[in-house]
């Protein structure tokens, strides 16, 4: 099989397992080898021996998969009942520390990349390139209005043409990978709208193009139905929760649905939640949740590309690994089953422009390998009975402790 040369390269590592799903295909290849030299995978192979000199690693029965990609959660938030409260009184120290343990929660759950949408005060950026944490894309603190939507994150700009291409710059120039801006109002957010636009049409679109012009993609939150209409008329790269927000309802136009499917604006899906016994959504999002699942099924009949961009971190529904509950409800929307799994791998990767390296088993990718037990297409209930997961070649510890009985 491989033609590494062990002189050159160090030691390889091979895994080998039952089955592979890669990231990107329909189907599972049988007795795989995974050959990993550092960080890198080198050769992907099936029914062969392991090179000459390889550590060998056997997960017997195992299904390998890439690590899980969410492209929308919020490290900052410590997933209770009330994440903004908790993170109103800590210091800047403290708040780096729970979030690198939320990281690790995730990595251990499985998920070896994160888009951080929303820290606060660039904090996120700060624990990009750990090698104990998963790979971290991150938004720094969300460009909003004043007294907006996540105001208290520390991203507050006048709400003119000016006001946001300076904050944009302020962003470009603190090294940010990816530019955040709160359309709407939010639930978060006692006093703002979840229904109306917090920034005019012109000026929604200086903040797209001054991005654009930095090199930089724009994802924005937008639940009510006018924001959505403007970010995308704004050609944001990508829509998160895209709930069609009104007043007393939801609202999906069929006109709008269909020019965010053929713009390819990205539908970052609030999807994925863990039962948690005793609670429940809130009654005004509860009311509106079969309606909003509708119309994300209409996006996806559209052709619209949808990811799971879970919100992670604002509920105790959401803790920081729940992207692995987003298939099974993916499927409800009419995903195939192995279209569910490549929308938290190789296509999230994509939508956080990493799909060179990130969301696929294949020689070049990172070795960020997921293996659990059972069939992930077939059953995504098989994603909560983890094995193992490698980040970045390095076996993540006490991955195993997975939550599949709650
Ligand atoms: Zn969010």
């Amino acid at each position: 099989m491989t033609t590494a040369n062990l002189t050159e390269r160090g030691r390889l590592t091979a895994l080998r397992a039952a089955w592979l799903f890669d990231g990107a295909g329909s189907s599972m290849v049988r007795d795989p080898v995974v050959v990993i030299d550092g960080a890198t995978i080198i050769a992907v192979d099936s029914g062969v021996s392991a090179p000459e000199g390889a550590e060998i690693i056997d997960l017997p029965g195992a299904t390998l998969l890439p690590g899980l990609v969410d492209t929308h959660v919020h490290l900052a938030f410590d997933a209770s009942t009330d994440p903004v409260g908790h993170l109103s009184g800590r210091e800047d120290g403290e708040i780096l520390t729970a979030m690198a343990h939320a990281s690790q929660a995730a990595l251990r759950g499985g998920v070896t990349t994160v888009r951080d949408l929303g820290d606060r005060d660039y904090l996120s950026l700060g624990l990009r390139g750990r090698s104990d944490l998963p790979t971290i894309v991150a938004a720094g603190p969300p460009i909003t209005t004043p007294g907006g939507h996540c105001h208290y994150l520390g991203g507050v700009a006048e709400p003119t043409v000016r006001g946001v291409r300076a904050a944009v710059r302020e962003h470009v120039e603190r090294g940010v990978d990816v530019i955040k801006i709160m359309a709407s109002g939010g639930n978060l957010t006692p006093g703002s709208r979840q229904d109306l636009a917090q920034f005019p049409p012109d000026v929604l679109r200086a903040a797209v193009d001054e991005a654009h012009r930095h090199g930089l993609k724009v994802t924005a939150h937008a639940h009510a139905v006018g924001a959505i209409a403007d970010a995308v008329a704004a050609g944001a790269d990508g829509l998160e929760h895209v709930s069609f927000w009104t007043e007393d309802g939801v609202d999906a136009p069929d006109p709008l649905i269909r020019l965010i499917a053929d713009q390819r604006t990205v539908v970052g899906a609030t999807i994925g939640r863990v039962p948690v016994p005793g609670l429940t959504p809130p009654p005004e999002v509860a009311a509106r949740l079969p309606r909003i699942m509708l119309n994300t099924r209409r996006l996806y009949e559209a052709g619209a590309l949808i990811v799971a961009g879970t919100d992670a971190g604002i509920a105790p529904t959401k803790p920081h690994d729940v992207v692995r509950y987003a298939p099974a409800m993916l499927r409800e929307l009419g995903f195939g089953q192995a279209e569910a799994l490549r929308a938290i791998t190789s296509v999230a990767a994509g939508v956080c422009g990493l799909g060179h390296r990130k969301g696929r088993i294949a020689p070049g990718f990172d070795a960020d390998i997921l293996a659990v037990d059972g069939d992930p297409i077939a059953d995504p209930d098989a994603l909560h009975r983890i094995r193992a997961v490698y980040a970045r070649g390095t076996a993540v510890p006490d991955a195993a402790a997975a939550r599949f009985a709650e």
